[in-house]
């Protein structure tokens, strides 16, 4: 596909985005501006990552931090999150790049980010990540261990914990994941009033290509689509 055509087609899939995405806080009750869309750049080059950027999309996640840490820096115009599994050795050089963590996964990492948060003068934005669908692959902090967390997030010097993310199942009919979202949502109400103040704790991560309406109707207020925008393209 030529440049041109990427931008026709790409700004189609925004545009009809956009409408989905409008439609779903309508059925909610809930105000356009509730829900952050982070298009997440992972299938993409750094040539169609700018050009994703020129057609309108703003804020952009990746889930390797190598990928991270070449586009970011060439496109410091874009907003950039991090949302993958982040080794404790590569935290140092993520930190500078994003202005919010979705994948924080263990009371380790979580730790060890407070302390390079502290040494390199910031207060990085980040967001737990849950295994609210109970698959067993999946990375993350049980729904029951959260509440538990608060103790550790209260004695933290630097980061702030914004929120919770959590990744639905894969399934055929995104309705059944529903559940899964209503879940991380209780969790989040949970912990709300154990950490606050000092920790802002609004957000929830959660939908992607297959299921982010039903999460908007459940109470997202992030969703992050890579496919919906980019599959076929490039
Ligand atoms: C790839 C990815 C997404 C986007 O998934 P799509 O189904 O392509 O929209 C969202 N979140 C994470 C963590 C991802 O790795």
């Amino acid at each position: 596909m030529n440049e041109p055509e990427f931008r026709v087609a790409l700004q189609n899939r925004i545009d009809q985005v956009q409408a989905r995405v409008a439609d779903a806080c309508r059925r909610a009750g809930r105000r356009r501006e509730e829900v952050t869309i982070v298009a997440v750049t992972k299938s993409l080059s750094l040539e169609a990552t700018r050009l994703a950027l020129e057609c309108g999309l703003s804020t952009l996640g990746e889930n390797r931090p190598q990928q991270l840490w070449i586009k970011a820096p060439a496109l410091p115009q874009a907003t950039w999150h991090f949302m993958g599994h982040l080794q404790r050795n590569k935290i140092d050089r993520t930190l500078p790049l994003v202005t919010l963590i979705h994948s924080v996964d263990s009371v380790r990492l979580l730790d060890a980010l407070d302390a390079e948060a502290g040494k390199q003068g910031r207060r990085p934005a980040v967001l737990l990540e849950v295994n609210a669908s109970g698959e067993g692959t999946k990375q993350g902090f049980a729904p029951d261990e959260v509440v538990g967390l608060a103790d550790r997030i209260r004695e933290l010097k630097n980061v702030r914990v914004a929120g919770l993310m959590t990744m639905a199942a894969p399934l055929d009919n995104p309705e059944l994941c529903r559940p899964t979202f209503a879940r991380l949502r209780s969790c989040l109400d949970k912990l709300r009033p154990l950490i606050v103040p000092g920790h802002p704790c609004t957000d929830l991560s959660m939908g992607m290509t297959n299921d982010f309406e039903i999460a908007i109707e459940e109470g997202a207020t992030l969703v992050r689509l890579g496919s919906v925008y980019f599959a076929g393209l490039s």
